[in-house]
This record gives structure tokens, C-alpha cells and sequence, in this order.
């Protein structure tokens, strides 16, 4: 069994945090707070990979759909009118295609970010989904001004500058898929030490 300080999740600068020039920023703030990034690579998905990568199981569709109800509920937005359907497993399947469209648009950043509680605190870095409930101090909170209503408008996925993996099956997962053994390496930190 390995070390709680090896817990490891995945990272993927989307293209708006690529084109903005966020990619530095965005690793700056996981290795200051102590996190190591053990891999790292720009490249360019294809919609078969951002397909593979996100889960396809009914759940977490109708999931994606659910934060579009409950954000259409909090603003009094029609999702019927929006939308053309309330149905939360469909407006899921809607979300899911444009977030493919949107992940190929640009070249992508991919990491694997190691330590203790590495998915929790990666994700608390990030900060939530919606931008409009992104805590200050957060890359989305303090990068992204996007949310639910407008991008739904617009046919679009949120840009929300980037993808964290959400439990340690899914960053399991998802290092098997992004990542091969070769392009994962171990290293110490200098300040290791006094940290733990
Ligand atoms: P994450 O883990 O915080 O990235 O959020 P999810 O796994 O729930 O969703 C994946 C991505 O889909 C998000 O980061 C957004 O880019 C996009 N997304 C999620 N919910 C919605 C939504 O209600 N509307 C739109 N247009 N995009 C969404
Ligand atoms: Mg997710």
C-alpha cells in the first residue's frame, strides 16, 4: 500500500486557462502549497479521448444535468425555453457533447499532481464548478467570470479554466488513461523534510 503523502490526481489546463496564459500560474499555486507535479504535457486531445476521459455511466450525466437545473432554479431561468427539456438525463447528454467541443478547441495541459490528500486539495485549490460560486482564491474563483446560464445560451461548455479529478477512483482512472508509466517520475522535494 503506498504513503497518504502519495495520494496522486490529474490536472487538465483547458483551453481557456491555455490561451489566457494561466498554465504557469495554475502550477505555481499547486507547488507552493507543497504539492509535487510528477508529469506534465501540453498536447492536443482528440474527441475520442475527451470522450474516454469523462465518464460516460448515466449517473454522472444526469449529474451534469442536475447542476444545470439547480443553477436555472437559483436564477429563475426556464429551462423548458432555454432548453427545450427539463429532462435532466438529456440536458446532461447536451452538456457532455459541448464539453468535447470545447476540450479539442485548443491544446491542453496535463499533470499528475502527488501528495497528501492530493485530490481533495487539488480540487479545493480549483475551486467549485460554477465561477459564480468559486470562492475568492481559488483559480476558478479568482480566473473565471463564466457560468451555467450564459454558456447553456451559447451552446457551450463552462470555461472554467480547468479539470481536476473529483475522487481517487476517478484519478485512477485517469492517470491509466492520460498517462503511461515512463512519463510518471519520483523525485524529492527539497523542502520535504520539514513538511512531513
Ligand atoms: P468539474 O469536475 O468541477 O469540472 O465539473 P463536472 O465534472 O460536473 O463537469 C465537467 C465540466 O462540464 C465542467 O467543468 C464545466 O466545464 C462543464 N459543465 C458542468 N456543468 C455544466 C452546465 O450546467 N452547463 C454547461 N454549459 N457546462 C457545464
Ligand atoms: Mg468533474
Amino acid at each position: 500500500m503506498s504513503h497518504p503523502k502519495e495520494e496522486r490526481t490529474v490536472v487538465i489546463v483547458k483551453p481557456d486557462g491555455v490561451k489566457r496564459g494561466l498554465v504557469g500560474e495554475i502550477i505555481s499555486r499547486f507547488e507552493r502549497r507543497g504539492l509535487k507535479v510528477i508529469a506534465l504535457e501540453m498536447f492536443q486531445a482528440t474527441k475520442k479521448q475527451i470522450d474516454d476521459h469523462y465518464p460516460k455511466n448515466e449517473a454522472w450525466i444526469m449529474r451534469l444535468g442536475e447542476k444545470t437545473l439547480a443553477n436555472y432554479k437559483k436564477y429563475g431561468w426556464d429551462t423548458k425555453k432555454e432548453l427545450g427539456t427539463d429532462d435532466k438525463l438529456k440536458i446532461g447528454k447536451m452538456v457532455r457533447g459541448w464539453l468535447i467541443d470545447y476540450m479539442v478547441a485548443a491544446p491542453l495541459v496535463k499533470m499528475i499532481v502527488e501528495g497528501i490528500h492530493a485530490v481533495d486539495m487539488i480540487r479545493k485549490i480549483s475551486g467549485s464548478t460554477m465561477p459564480s460560486v468559486a470562492e475568492m482564491g481559488t483559480i476558478r474563483g479568482d480566473f473565471s467570470v463564466d457560468d451555467a446560464t450564459a454558456a447553456n445560451r451559447d451552446k457551450r461548455a463552462i470555461h472554467n479554466i480547468v479539470h481536476a479529478s473529483e475522487t481517487p477512483q476517478e484519478a485512477e482512472h485517469e492517470i491509466a488513461f492520460w498517462f503511461t508509466k515512463g512519463e510518471i517520475h519520483s523525485y524529492k522535494r527539497a523542502e520535504e523534510d520539514m513538511m512531513f
